[in-house]
């Protein structure tokens, strides 16, 4: 499967925390819950699978609060600054 530039921001990111996400795509887990992947949503979903080995559930985390900070990924994912004006 070929990465594209759809998430680059993820992808850096991964990369800077040591996730290999080929091996999770082959042994289709998710390189961040390191859960089975059980499916997703749609298409793109799936293909977006193959570029940053992250689950449905793992997506819709980082994809959702992308655009609410700069970086998301940083601490616990209920954290207050989702609520903080
Ligand atoms: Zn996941």
């Amino acid at each position: 499967m070929k990465p594209t530039e759809k998430s680059p921001e993820i992808e850096s990111f991964l990369k800077s925390i040591g996730v290999d996400r080929h091996a999770a795509a082959t042994t289709q887990t998710c390189v961040w819950c390191k859960n089975p992947v059980d499916g997703f949503r749609d298409a793109l979903s799936r293909k977006e699978y193959g570029i940053s080995g992250l689950c449905q559930s793992c997506q819709d985390k980082v994809f959702s609060s992308e655009d609410e900070g700069d970086d998301p990924m940083d601490g616990d994912f209920d954290a207050d600054w989702r609520n903080e004006e």
